[in-house]
C-alpha cells in the first residue's frame, strides 16, 4: 500500500544549509547604500544584523553547517512530514501523484522557525540581548517570540496595524512566549509618529513596520534587528525544508516534475525549491519551479526588476529585485504574509533568469481551494499556503485533462488556526 506520511527519522535531518549563491547563473548585484546609492560594504549593517548573518548573506560555500544548538531546537518539530495526498488526488480523479511538505508543525505554526532559531542562536553569541522586528499577519512575530524566548533575548515587534486588530490571538501567542507587541505605526518611533500625524487612520503596511523596527535597533544599546524573509541569509535558513522533501521523495522513489510555493518575500519557496533549481542548473533534472502570489500583490508577475528600498522611510539598503515600489499600499488581503511590495534577490535573479515561473490567484479561488484542501486532507491551511495549493490542484487537473502521471510537491507553509476569521468571511461571501 502507498504510504500517507513519508517520515525521516531525527538523524536523518539535514546537518547544512543549501547556499545557491556560488551556483546562480550570474552574480546577485550587491546591495546599495540608501543614501550614496554606492554598494554597500558588510560593515555598514553590522549595528542592526549579527556578524555572522552578514557572513552567511555573502558567503560563496555551497554548503553552511548547522550549529548543533540550533540542531537541538529544530528537533521540536524536524524533520517535518512529507505528505502524499491521497485524498485530494481521489477527489479530483486525478493520475497526478500530490506530495506536500508540512510546515504547520512547528510550535509558531509555519516555516518561519526554521530562520528564526537561526537568527537568535547567531545574535545570542555575539552578545545581543533585544531584537526588535516587524511582523505582517503574525506568523514571522510569533517565530521570533520563540526563538528569543529559546535563548534568552528580548523580543520587540512592531505588528503592521490591520493584523494586529484582526488577528489578536497572534499577539497573545507571542505574548506567551515573551515578546512586546504594539501596533505599527506606532508612536514609539520618530518614523512612526510621523506616519500617525499624515494619515492618522492607516492600516499599515509591513514597509511602515519594518522602518520602525530598524529605526529602535539603531536607537537602542545592545540591540539588532531580524528579518522573516527576502534577505540570502533567510531563504538559506530555509533550505533544510527542500533538502528533507528530497531524501523523502527518494524514498518513495520519485521526483517531482513540478515544485510550488506560494511567494510573499520569497523564502519558503527557496526553502522547498532552491535544491531542485540546483538539479536544473547542473542539468540533472528540468522540473518546474512555480513562485505563487495574490493578484492584489503582483510583485513577480506584474512587478518591475529593479533596485528599490526594502522599507517605507528609504532607510535600509537598495536590492536589486522585482518590485511594486517601495511606497505601494497592497490592499488589506486576508493572506498577509504575502503583502510585501519587493521579493527576494535570490528569487528575483531566478524568476529573471527563466528558472522559476510566477502565477498569480485571487483571494476567492485561493479560500476555494484551502476549503477543498481542509474538507480531503484534513488540515487547515494557512490563507498564504492555500495560494500553493490552488497551483497545485489547477497542475493537477491539468494532468487529468492530458492523462500525464506527473508527481507535483508543493510546500504547505503553514497552518491557519489564526484565520478562522477570514474563513468565516469567505463562507458568509464577504470575500471578492
Ligand atoms: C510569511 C509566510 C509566507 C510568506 O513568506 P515567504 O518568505 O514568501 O515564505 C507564506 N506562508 C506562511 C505560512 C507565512 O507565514
Amino acid at each position: 500500500m502507498e504510504k500517507t506520511k513519508i517520515i525521516l527519522d531525527e538523524n536523518e535531518m539535514p546537518k547544512k544549509w543549501y547556499n545557491i549563491l556560488p551556483d546562480l547563473p550570474t552574480p546577485l548585484e550587491p546591495p546599495l547604500n540608501p543614501r550614496t546609492k554606492e554598494p554597500l560594504k558588510p560593515e555598514e549593517l553590522e549595528p542592526i544584523f549579527a556578524k555572522e548573518l552578514l557572513r552567511q548573506e555573502l558567503s560563496s560555500k555551497r554548503y553552511i553547517n548547522i550549529p548543533k544548538e540550533v540542531l537541538e531546537v529544530y528537533k521540536l518539530w524536524r524533520p517535518s512530514p512529507l505528505y502524499r495526498a491521497h485524498m485530494l488526488e481521489k477527489t479530483l480523479k486525478t493520475p497526478a501523484k500530490i506530495y506536500y511538505k508540512y510546515e504547520g508543525v512547528s510550535p509558531s505554526g509555519s516555516h518561519k522557525s526554521n530562520t528564526s532559531i537561526a537568527q537568535a542562536y547567531y545574535n545570542m553569541k555575539e552578545g545581543t540581548e533585544r531584537i526588535t522586528s516587524e511582523t505582517g499577519a503574525g506568523q514571522w512575530g510569533s517565530a521570533l517570540a520563540l526563538a528569543c524566548n529559546s535563548f534568552e533575548i528580548e523580543c520587540k515587534v512592531y505588528m503592521v496595524r490591520s493584523s494586529f486588530y484582526q488577528k489578536p490571538y497572534r499577539k497573545s501567542l507571542m505574548n506567551i512566549w515573551g515578546a512586546k507587541v504594539v501596533p505599527s505605526p506606532s508612536s514609539e518611533t520618530e518614523f512612526g509618529r510621523q506616519i500617525l500625524k499624515k494619515e492618522p487612520d492607516t492600516p499599515g503596511t509591513l514597509g511602515i513596520a519594518i522602518s520602525e523596527a530598524v529605526e529602535d535597533a539603531i536607537s537602542h544599546e545592545n540591540t539588532k534587528y531580524a528579518l522573516g524573509s527576502v534577505l540570502n541569509h533567510v531563504v538559506l535558513h530555509q533550505t533544510v525544508i527542500g533538502s528533507e522533501s528530497k531524501k523523502q521523495l527518494e524514498q518513495e522513489e520519485r521526483y517531482p516534475d513540478i515544485v510550488i510555493g506560494c511567494c510573499g518575500g520569497g523564502s519558503n519557496l527557496g526553502g522547498i525549491g532552491l535544491e531542485y533549481v540546483r538539479d536544473k542548473l547542473k542539468g540533472k533534472q528540468e522540473p518546474r519551479i512555480i513562485a505563487v502570489e495574490p493578484s492584489s500583490c503582483p510583485t513577480l508577475t506584474k512587478g518591475e526588476y529593479r533596485y528599490d528600498y526594502g522599507d517605507t522611510a528609504e532607510i535600509t539598503p537598495m536590492l536589486k529585485m522585482y518590485t511594486l515600489g517601495h511606497t505601494h499600499v497592497p490592499p488589506s488581503i486576508h493572506a498577509g504574509g504575502l503583502r510585501y511590495h519587493g521579493d527576494s534577490p535570490i528569487i528575483s535573479k531566478l524568476h529573471a533568469e527563466g528558472l522559476i515561473e510566477a502565477k498569480a490567484y485571487g483571494q476567492k479561488e485561493v479560500f476555494e481551494a484551502a476549503v477543498r484542501f481542509a474538507r480531503t486532507e484534513g488540515i487547515v491551511p494557512a490563507p498564504e499556503s492555500s495560494h500553493a495549493i490552488r497551483c497545485a490542484i489547477e497542475e493537477a487537473l491539468k494532468c487529468k485533462a492530458e492523462g500525464e502521471e506527473k508527481v507535483l510537491l508543493f510546500n504547505l507553509s503553514g497552518h491557519g488556526h489564526f484565520d478562522m476569521s477570514a474563513y468565516d468571511k469567505y463562507f458568509q461571501n464577504e470575500i471578492a
